[in-house]
């Protein structure tokens, strides 16, 4: 879609004035403002015409135009788009503002003295694999913005020390008149005295020097439900950052991180461990101790058991952090196969080889044979 000349946009012939092209844009503009005109082309229409303005008005932008015409802002730059430049922002920006005026649409800038939510604070402990299935008390220590107790929070020296600020009288804001395309527009901005506060402080608070809050070091106790997961956050409503004009405090999270266990290894509620067989147990049989999360168990491992076959202890996982539901125990049998068999116990498994005509490899190389018999001679003494 071919671009239309910026001067027949705004209804003008080349050469126009700058008093012309502010005066066909105020025109325009109210005519399509989409706040205005609710027809269905009102704001492509808008569109263009600020876009137009937006070069008219600027004299670099204008001469580059006159000169070169769109191609002087690379090709397809559409609104907020691909101009060469792009738009400057506080020129735009402005135009806002008037608008806003303009069109009784309220002011855009909030309001400095509206109290705010402090920020989050966020604090990592570690707790142990124990403490995080049947949950812990923790106390933690942070730094942060502590209201100061002198003051509470004013950063005055004393009640009479406070002023209400004479160029606002405490409102915060203060008005001042722009002259612009649209005439005398009033528009309202931070008071530039008391940066928006509404008060002057005389005398400073010399606990805080004025800050109202001080950096301390804080003390925390948190109560670390049963159940929690490694990277799970325990939020502490309120004890993040101060508010701020009298705003609600920020929240605390501490995140835990649980440190791993060697023997219980935790899928989602469910416990893992292994269980280590010798062959001969795996296939005789056995009744042998195993630890839980809540103690030892007898557990009877049959005759004939394989290798990663698992034992299931239903309801012996973690408790769910969500307060119902538990997980299982899941035990995992892994057979074991010696490394270091003695004399007798290779005569043995020969025999057991031979008993089933398993092909075996037979001692023969000097070596392993001198080793042997050093072994069986220290086993001996
Ligand atoms: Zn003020
Ligand atoms: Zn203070």
């Amino acid at each position: 879609m071919a671009k239309r000349d910026y001067y027949e946009v705004l209804g003008l012939s080349k050469g126009a004035s700058s008093q012309e092209i502010k005066k066909a844009y105020r025109k325009l503009s109210k005519q399509y403002h989409p706040d205005i005109n609710k027809e269905p082309d009102a704001n492509e229409k808008f569109k263009e015409i600020t876009e137009a303005y937006e070069v008219l008005s600027d004299a670099n932008k204008k001469a580059q135009y006159d000169q070169f015409g769109h191609s002087a802002f690379g090709q397809g730059g559409g609104f907020g788009g691909g101009f060469g430049g792009g738009f400057s922002g506080a020129d735009f920006d402005d135009l806002g503002d008037i608008f806003s005026s303009f069109f009784g649409g309220g002011s855009r800038r909030s309001n400095p003295n509206a109290p705010r939510q402090g920020e989050d604070l966020l604090h990592r402990i570690n707790i142990s694999f124990n403490d995080s299935v049947f949950g812990t008390t923790k106390t933690i220590k942070i730094r942060k913005d502590v209201e100061c107790d002198y003051c509470n929070g004013s950063g005055a020296k004393d009640s009479s020390s406070v002023e209400t600020c004479k160029t606002c009288h405490g409102s915060g804001v203060e008005t001042v008149v722009q002259s612009t395309v649209f005439g005398q527009v009033q528009s309202q901005r931070t008071c530039s005295t008391c940066q928006g506060r509404g008060k002057i402080i005389k005398d400073k608070c010399s606990h805080c020097f004025g800050k109202g809050y001080n950096n301390k070091e804080v003390e925390y106790e948190i109560d670390i439900p049963a159940g929690i997961k490694s990277g799970q956050r325990v939020r502490l409503q309120g004890k993040g950052g101060n508010g701020i004009n009298g705003g609600p405090a920020g929240d605390l999270f501490v995140e835990v991180l649980v440190t791993e266990d060697n023997y219980f290894h935790r899928e989602g509620d469910d416990i893992y461990t292994e269980l280590e067989l010798s062959p001969a147990q795996a296939a005789l049989g056995a009744k042998i101790d195993v630890k839980t999360l809540t103690g030892e168990i007898e557990l009877n491992v049959p005759a004939g058991t394989q290798h990663g076959r698992r034992f299931k202890l239903s309801g012996k996982g973690v408790k769910s952090v969500m307060g119902y539901g538990q997980g299982n125990h899941y035990i995992v049998a892994s057979i074991k196969i010696p490394k270091d068999l003695s004399r007798e116990e290779r005569e043995l498994y020969e025999k057991l080889a031979k008993l089933r005509n398993e092909k075996y490899t037979e001692e023969t190389g000097f070596f392993e044979k001198a080793k042997r018999k050093a072994k069986d001679l220290l086993d001996d003494l």
